[in-house]
């Protein structure tokens, strides 16, 4: 799943790669990477390229060396003009979400959606207050729909305590002209806490699909990664 944060994880993973980025940025590239196996792949890709460079004789690894500065300067260079550009890239985004976005959510039809793939997740957090370790279950749904994947596709629930179906609201956000963008779906997580009956999605027509019940029989994570490879 290639997302508007890769491309801008991707710019940045040469200047990662080559250790010369800021602290700030690592840490953004590393939580990034965490949970996208595709960044993951790049980075290693980028990382043997450095290291087969490395295996010449001497006078080649002293050159390689040489270049090796030369590059680092257009690195740094190009990483201050990536930076640049990310800042305009999240200031235009800003500006986009607060005075169109917000107003201007763009209709997408419920119906066109499918349900990609779907799985239980266990997960594990902590109580910073108490220190104990809290136990609880995702839903991981997969929306996608071939109409909308040039769309950028936004959502987001309501819950109030003691409901017991969950309704996820999906739009569209309208992006600046000559944006283009490439979606390939919507990965959402629904918290699934035992009074939870169903999980319906709605559109801003008011348009609702039942994407989960209580009743269905959903597989474990375990078995979506077993299934997949
Ligand atoms: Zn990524």
């Amino acid at each position: 799943m290639k997302t508007l944060e890769c491309d801008i994880i991707q710019d940045l993973l040469p200047s990662y790669s080559d250790k010369i980025s800021s602290k700030a940025t690592n840490s953004l590239v590393e939580e990034h990477l965490q949970q996208c196996k595709n960044c993951k792949i790049v980075l290693e890709k980028m990382n043997k390229d450095i290291d087969i460079s490395y295996t010449g004789n001497q006078d080649e690894k002293i050159d390689y060396l040489k270049g090796f500065k030369k590059r680092k300067k257009t690195i740094v260079i190009l990483s201050i003009a990536i930076t640049i550009s990310i800042l305009l890239i999240v200031f235009a985004f800003n500006v986009v979400n607060k005075n169109i976005l917000i107003d201007r959510l763009l209709y997408v039809d419920v119906n066109k959606f499918n349900v990609d793939y779907m799985y239980i997740k266990e997960n594990e957090g902590r109580n910073e207050t108490t220190g104990e370790t809290i136990k609880y279950k995702t839903l991981q749904v997969y929306l996608y729909s071939d109409e909308y994947k040039n769309m950028y596709l936004t959502g987001g629930y309501e819950l109030e305590s003691g409901e017991t179906e969950i309704y996820y609201n999906i739009a569209a956000k309208q992006l600046p002209k000559g944006v283009e963008f490439d979606s390939s779906g919507l990965e959402i997580s629904f918290m699934l806490d035992d009074y939870i009956e169903k999980i319906l999605i709605k559109d801003t027509k008011n348009n609702l699909k039942e994407i989960w019940n209580k009743n269905m029989k959903v597989q474990s994570e375990e078995e979506w990664k077993g299934g997949k490879s």
